[in-house]
């Protein structure tokens, strides 16, 4: 059945992203790793923008672009160059934004999608390189805020501005898009979008052929789906009143979830945009057939090995390849020794549920291992690995343990920082399917044989009952939980 779009909904999305994996930021050599330092730490003379400062090319940018060019399958421009987009604003002192215009080092590239009627493609318009401001932070909440301090830690960050056309048909779509791409960012090494900041993003959307609007700074996937799904149902309800739609550019208010009139567009001119003088043209082609060589497989391509190599499902192939750090993880289970299709089974719906459930991301410690960490606040200590893993697969899989227990190892781990195997959590919570059953055994034994003690406990006499625990214990030669042999019994004999 084909996809019906009556309303005619377009939806386009310009997307910013930090290349918070390189060492040094864009124009000088100052770190990147600013998430957690001081204020004002990060910064020199360039990236604070200081009349006389000269940019220097990190060229460590140019050869993250070409990649996440040749990996939205666009064309890079043979020579490139960048031009400064003037405005002011505080966190931008130099008056002027780096940033390249008609010169963009990637045009014409795309991105497949599962779309609401099957794949779908979304053409990209273009990606360039351009740096960051600084940062405001208002003291207080924005609207009664008593003054603004300015962090210049980000200012240089080297950003990749994508822009696409106005492909997508939804806003499902649209975040559907947005998983790809970040995931697709991910797979190259250049962007880890776990980070604050890392991903912003601005949506246009129109109906029937009407004018755009845009939507600004969204910071999540969830955020660009919820502000397009109002600003739909706003333009529609403007219509329908036999108004009509404005160009504007529109805040969304994620608390409230409503999308607000901010300006009406600037257009291109307003930014005078001119050639940056302080920087060379750059030629890049020399560069290309060496990095097309050393791309790391693309989500797309992962897939179709894990389903032909492991012989795994598509929704677990699917699930598996969403995120390269689980991609990896699953590969390095696998390649430990557990059995590839229950090892997809444990991790694709069991570990990914469990970590869902508790707002749990992935980390990454050394490729292989998986570490657990809050989205916030990353909290290494509290880990799970691919040795546990495979760990609790063997476990289950030799018949040792049930299914229910080999969950309540996971969540034990997961819930806590604690540091002991699968294994030993099994021993010590008892959860051996074999141990369970000489338990009851024993239980029911000691009851059998025990006639005297057994009639003097229901007779009130509760001394005997520990009697009857030590028998159990002598049964199962000290093995059993004492406290658990108790509760059996209590149960056994008040049936
Ligand atoms: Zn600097
Ligand atoms: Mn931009």
């Amino acid at each position: 059945m084909a996809y019906e779009n009556p309303e005619g909904v377009m939806i386009g999305l310009e997307i910013h992203i930090q290349l918070n994996k390189l060492k040094s930021k864009m124009f000088c050599g100052c770190s990147t790793a600013y998430h957690d330092a001081e204020p004002n730490t990060h910064t020199c003379p360039v990236c604070l923008g200081l009349p006389g400062a000269l940019p220097v090319l990190n060229k460590e940018v140019v050869r993250a672009a070409i990649k996440v060019g040749l990996a939205l399958k666009g064309e890079i421009a043979e020579e490139t160059q960048f031009h400064r987009k003037n405005y002011f604003y505080p966190d931008l002192p130099r008056g002027f934004q780096i940033t390249q215009y008609d010169y963009p080092i990637v045009s014409n590239g795309k991105v497949v999608i599962e779309g609401e009627d099957g794949e779908h493609e979304v053409k990209i318009w273009r990606a360039h390189m351009e740096d960051d401001p600084g940062r405001l932070v208002h003291i207080g909440s924005i609207a009664k805020s008593k003054g603004v301090m300015i962090n210049y830690n980000r200012s240089g960050i080297p950003l990749i501005e994508t822009v696409t056309a106005p492909d997508m048909r939804s806003p499902k779509e649209a975040r559907r898009f947005l998983d790809k791409f970040r995931n697709i960012l991910e797979y190259l090494g250049v962007f880890d979008g776990n980070l604050e900041g890392a991903m912003r993003m601005d949506a246009n959307v129109s109906i029937r052929g009407g004018t755009r609007v845009e939507i600004k700074n969204i910071s999540s996937h969830k955020g660009v789906e919820k502000a397009l799904l109002y600003e739909i149902m706003r333009q529609k309800n403007v219509l329908r009143r036999g108004g009509e739609i404005t160009q504007e550019t529109r805040h969304f208010d994620e608390a409230r979830g409503v999308t607000l009139s901010m300006r009406t567009k600037e257009e291109a001119e307003d930014y005078r945009y001119f050639r940056e003088p302080d920087l060379v043209s750059i030629h890049v082609s020399h560069l290309i057939p060496e990095i097309k060589a050393t791309l790391p497989e693309l989500p797309d391509a992962k897939r179709a090995r894990f389903l032909e190599e492991y012989g795994i499902t598509d929704m677990h192939a699917k699930a598996l390849t969403s995120s390269i750090l689980l991609a990896d993880f699953y590969e390095g289970v696998c390649k430990k020794g557990a059995e590839p299709k229950t090892a997809a089974t444990w991790i694709a719906d069991v570990l990914l549920g469990e970590l869902n459930y508790r707002n749990l991301v992935l980390a990454s410690y050394d490729g292989v291992s998986l570490g657990c960490i809050n989205d916030k606040e990353p909290e290494l200590g509290n880990s799970f690995k691919a040795d546990d893993m495979v760990e609790l697969i063997t476990l289950f899989t030799e018949g040792k343990i049930s299914d229910k227990a080999a969950v309540e190892v996971l969540r034990t781990k997961l819930d806590s920082e604690e540091e002991k195997t699968p294994l030993q959590l099994v021993k010590e919570k008892g959860l051996f399917k074999a141990e369970a059953e000489l338990v009851v055994k024993a239980v029911s034994e000691a009851i059998a044989e025990n006639e005297i003690a057994v009639q003097d406990y229901l007779g009130g006499a509760e001394k005997s009952l520990n009697f009857l625990v030590g028998q159990v214990m002598k049964k199962t030669k000290g093995t059993a939980d004492a406290k658990t042999a108790r509760e059996l019994l209590v149960k056994e004999l008040k049936s």
